[in-house]
């Protein structure tokens, strides 16, 4: 389902009306349809099918060790407010014979995260699919992000970072390998 922009339009237009603004003024003028093109575009990953996204990302490999992909540029909305949250996302997983092509993971967490979301559940639904996709001993995921619903509106947390993570299979049971993953995650550098 392809959002309809014009109906969207119409309600963004009466939504400037409601907040005392003037639509017909110059710089609202195309305002309506910026916003619906804009929101259009951040809400298009629950549009899209994953299949496709994944589509030809996997490759056979026999590594065992563990794959990390640091610092995924991530941009999503909160469902709450409507408002962005950003951050990175960092995604380290145990192949269990099959591997991810690294601009498909990033392009996986684009889909995810370009609709209404909770960071909570976007770290969950990222790590679940890898797990499943790949057929993974074991993954984990690591967001730092933060919302401008809290940045903006005064609560004074105007340098807080949430972080969430979600661990699945062998991180998730064995200490050691979560210590890894830990440990690969939050080391800086190049
Ligand atoms: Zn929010």
């Amino acid at each position: 389902m392809t959002p309809n922009t014009a109906r969207i339009e119409v309600l963004v237009r009466e939504l400037l009306l409601e907040l005392g603004e003037d639509p017909e003024r110059e710089g609202l003028l195309k305002t309506p349809h910026r916003v619906a093109r804009a929101l259009s575009f951040l809400t298009h990953g629950a549009r899209m099918d994953l299949d496709e996204v994944i589509n030809n990302a996997l490759f056979t490999q026999t590594t065992s060790s563990m794959v990390i992909v640091k610092d995924i540029e991530l941009y999503s909305l909160c469902e709450h407010h409507m408002l962005p949250f950003f951050g990175r996302c960092h995604i380290g997983y145990i192949p269990e014979g099959r591997v991810f092509g690294v601009s498909k993971l990033a392009r996986l967490v684009d889909m995810f995260a370009r609709r209404l979301q909770l960071q909570e559940r976007l770290t969950e639904q990222i790590s679940q699919v890898v797990m499943d996709s790949i057929g993974a001993r074991g993954v984990g995921v690591m967001i730092e992000a933060r919302h401008l619903c809290m940045m903006m509106r005064g609560v004074e947390k105007q340098n807080s970072t949430m972080v969430t993570s979600s661990v699945l299979g062998v991180v998730r049971d064995s200490v050691a390998t979560r210590e890894e993953f830990l440990s690969l995650v939050c080391r800086r550098g190049p």
